[in-house]
């Protein structure tokens, strides 16, 4: 059994060690927590999810959990690191012994990064079949040429999965056959020509567009079957919808903790903010939300970590829990009324933050769409 309040308690001690301003700090300046990331890294929490006999853990989601509810319940920012475990399960299911002896010992030990993950275009958005990327045979390798979008932390990591084409569109009978997925490395794709041109945005999540022109990398970089890349990531898919799901549950319980803490001290009209019950029962119905929600994300982590099937399970989880953080977010902000707007007291970095849960790495509507159609049996819709 393992002792998951360990390993709650080590990651509390890992994130009270940099405290909130060293997140406010980077968020200024928009830069990468590189310090705190190589510290989870040694620490053994980012590779949790690496078999032992490859130098990491060997734990199962429901810690993996643990480390990315604590994260952010804390006030870090699990965004600057957390696509590692996202992506493993496509390395570790889909990847060849070669490929899992050569990296996972480097990814575990800090020495490689693997933080990257390009799936997402600008033409495409969530309508993943419609990537336009190709990766073309040649002789001793393959020739990439497309365009990425949205692709995070790429400038601080060594290596990147991709997805891309390797058929034209239609030229197979199944829509999600012709694509194969390639773990790259991001200095030797750079040096055969990738572009790599930051994005500015809404939260520092160091996302950036990648731009192949006639990017060379070689015949082993291939992960799993040509041509059926599209099964490969969607494997990891689930997984990364429950992850993302627990860090909206630290999310969420972080604005109820500061929600319930600040309407406890701050007076008006001579009495605690936290005595009027419009104030109360919004932070109660939050609670509630993200006690159910938790649930959920348990539940989608059991099935997963015992091999079952677990695709209505973590979407919901996701949903719910995206759901949940943004409500108690926008309750916090409420709460703290003008001063949840000051950068001081980090309710609006954690509000920018956990907005982004309810349209990455996959929308609200799409998860309404999944489950209309795969669990309701309802019609098609496009
Ligand atoms: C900060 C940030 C970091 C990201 N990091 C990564 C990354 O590391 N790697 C990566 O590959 N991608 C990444 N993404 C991309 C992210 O996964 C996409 O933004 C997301 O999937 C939505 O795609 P889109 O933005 O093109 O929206 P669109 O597909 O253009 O959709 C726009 C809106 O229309 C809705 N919509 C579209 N079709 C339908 C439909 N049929 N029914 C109902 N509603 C519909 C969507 O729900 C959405 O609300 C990141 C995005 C952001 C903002």
């Amino acid at each position: 059994m393992i002792d998951t309040k360990q390993i709650r308690e080590s990651v509390a001690t890992i994130c009270q060690k940099y405290g909130e301003e060293y997140w406010r700090g980077l968020d200024k300046k928009k830069e990468y927590p590189t310090d705190f990331v190589k510290e989870m890294t040694t620490s053994g929490f980012l590779n949790i999810l690496i078999p032992q006999e490859y130098g990491g853990a060997g734990l199962g989601l429901k810690e993996a959990c643990v480390v990315l509810e604590e994260l952010s319940l804390q006030g870090a920012h699990a965004g600057a690191c957390h696509a590692q475990m996202y992506v493993m399960g496509t390395l570790l299911r889909h990847g060849s012994d070669k490929q899992k002896k050569e990296y996972l010992p480097k990814i575990s030990s800090g020495e490689l990064r693997l933080q990257s993950f390009a799936v997402t275009e600008p033409n495409s958005g969530t309508d993943t079949t419609s990537i336009k990327t190709m990766a073309k045979k040649t002789n001793d390798g393959w020739i990439i040429n497309g365009q990425k979008v949205w692709i995070s932390r790429v400038e601080h990591s060594d290596l990147m999965i991709l997805l891309a084409r390797t058929k034209p569109q239609g030229a197979l009978p199944k829509r999600t056959d012709g694509f194969s997925v390639f773990l790259i490395d991001i200095e030797q794709a750079k040096e055969s020509g990738l572009k790599i041109v930051k994005i500015d945005s809404m939260i520092n999540h160091h996302s950036c567009e990648l731009f192949f022109d006639d990017v060379f990398i070689p015949d082993e970089s291939i992960i799993g079957e040509e041509d059926k890349g599209f099964r490969a990531i969607m494997d990891g898919m689930n997984a990364e919808r429950i992850l993302i799901a627990s860090e909206c549950i630290g999310d969420g319980k972080y604005f109820i903790e500061k929600s319930v803490n600040y309407a406890k001290t701050r007076k008006i009209f001579n009495r605690e903010i936290g005595m009027n019950q419009g104030i109360q029962f919004p932070i109660a119905e939050c609670y509630s939300q993200i006690e159910a929600a938790s649930l959920m994300v348990d539940k989608a982590a059991t099935l997963f970590d015992g091999g079952k099937k677990c695709g209505a399970e973590a979407n919901m989880a996701k949903m719910l829990a995206a759901d949940a953080s943004w409500k108690a977010g926008t309750t916090a902000m409420e709460t703290f009324g003008g001063f949840g707007f000051s950068k001081e007291y980090d309710i609006e970095r954690k509000f920018r933050e956990t907005r982004l849960y309810q349209t990455a790495p996959v929308s609200r509507n799409l998860i309404l769409s999944y489950i209309a159609e795969h669990v309701l049996n309802l019609p098609r819709s496009f």
